[in-house]
């Protein structure tokens, strides 16, 4: 992922004239915080922080608790954070978090004992105007809630603006649960108003009916009556219906730990994860992890729109191969810069000490992707490039300035 991520501000920088040594500087990672951090019983991690760039404001970007966190993924993601807070005009830099922990091999103790620790040994680099971690993979507002704890106890910090995705009783903002999938949903809208498509129905398939994926599809399901939902995945398999899945039942259903193979409904069919690529849909909604569409798969698309509401969905590859085909991409660091924007709402409301009410806070969030989206569309039409190119141009464009 570290190479596309390499190769997309290359081609930008490029397109926009800039000298070697420019694009190589926005290239750069300012600092690097490995560690290890031992539980005990055999139980030791490494654990990162990668803190990309801070020129537009205090580092940003989650904390992924995985087995297969790597250095090189955390350096991707902290770059992909700068650009992504740069397209969408947020005055933050880009960071981000991991350990090499699947949190399902820890017992509570442990996972909190794991978490603080993590906040002990960053605590010198971290702070409201320095470097704000939020949740991101297997990690939650609980996770966040001790992490934020563990930095007062350090510091004596009591605005909590030093963490986001906090629970809503200790910080956190409302809408913060919807806002990656809210947030893709109205880029998405915001597109086919400039295509001349926004009163054409549409079928849509989703990969990885998990937080984001489902928050975008129900509602999509009340505010996009227009878009149809035939296939939802998660990681083992896919259900679909040609005549159209309700995304209000699908969600409760994920919510009480359903899973899609064991989905029965007349009508329903029960499809692979592969199969749900391939369908014949007008629209591909990829929410599940990087990589989604690669060398193996991507023949197989054909969708005619891609919504990358997962980080990287796309190698570098796939995106040649269906940009030539003449597929359009609404890429990562636009689509789904609805979590990072409303984790900014989280930090202005933390500093003024304000709770805003949901409405104010979505509000907020139209007003940035639309004009993200906007900005994304006359770059794309001014310059003949991918919308990918033109997330990548309109970010240069803000840290260069
Ligand atoms: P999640 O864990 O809630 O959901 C992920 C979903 O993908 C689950 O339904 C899971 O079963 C499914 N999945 C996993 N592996 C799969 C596979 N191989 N094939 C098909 N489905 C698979 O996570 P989330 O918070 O919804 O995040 C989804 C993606 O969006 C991640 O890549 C994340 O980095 C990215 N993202 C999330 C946010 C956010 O605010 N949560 C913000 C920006 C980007």
């Amino acid at each position: 992922m570290l190479d596309t991520v390499h190769s997309s501000i290359i081609q930008a920088g490029k397109k926009l004239g800039l000298t070697d040594d420019a694009i190589n500087e926005l290239i750069k990672i300012d600092k690097e915080h490995l560690f290890k951090i031992n539980l005990g019983n055999d139980k030791a991690f490494n654990a990162y922080r990668v803190q990309h760039s801070n020129k537009l404001g205090p580092y940003k970007g989650g904390i992924r608790f995985h087995p297969e966190v790597d250095l090189d993924e955390v350096r991707a993601l902290a770059t992909l954070m700068s650009f992504k807070a740069a397209a969408v005009g947020l005055p933050l830099g880009g960071a981000k978090g991991g350990i090499s922990a699947d949190p399902k091999d820890l017992n509570k103790a442990e996972l909190e004992e794991l978490s603080r620790k993590y906040a002990r040994e960053l605590q010198p680099h971290i702070g409201p105007d320095k470097d704000v971690p939020a949740p991101d993979v297997n990690t939650n507002p609980e996770i966040i809630d001790w992490m934020v704890d563990e930095y007062r106890k350090l510091t004596g910090d009591i605005t909590k603006a030093s963490f986001t995705g906090k629970s809503v009783g200790n910080g956190g903002s409302l809408g913060r649960d919807a806002a990656t999938g809210r947030g893709g949903m109205l880029a998405f809208a915001q597109l086919l108003k400039h295509t001349g498509q926004a009163d054409k129905q549409l079928t849509y398939a989703i990969q990885g009916f998990g937080n984001v994926g489902s928050f975008f599809s129900v509602l999509a399901a009340k505010q996009q009556p227009k878009w149809k939902l035939v296939a939802a995945s998660d990681s083992q398999a896919a259900v679909y219906s040609s005549t159209g899945l309700n995304a209000a039942v699908l969600d409760s259903y994920k919510r009480k730990r359903g899973r899609f193979s064991d989905f029965k409904k007349r009508g329903v069919q029960v499809i692979t994860n592969n199969e749900l690529l391939a369908l014949d849909v007008d629209v591909l909604v990829l929410a599940a992890l990087g990589d989604a569409l690669n060398k193996s798969n991507v023949v197989n698309i054909k969708a005619k729109y891609i919504v990358e509401l997962a980080n990287g969905p796309t190698s570098e590859a796939a995106f040649d191969y269906l940009t030539k085909k003449g597929t359009v991409i609404l890429p990562d660091i636009v689509a789904n810069a609805g979590g990072v924007i409303v984790s900014y709402l989280e930090m202005l409301q933390n500093k003024a000490g304000e709770h805003w009410p949901e409405e104010k806070v979505n509000n907020e969030l139209e007003r940035y992707m639309v004009k993200a989206a906007d900005a994304l569309y006359k770059t794309t039409s001014e310059k003949n490039v991918s919308l990918k190119e033109a997330a990548f141009i309109n970010a240069i464009k803000n840290l260069t300035k």
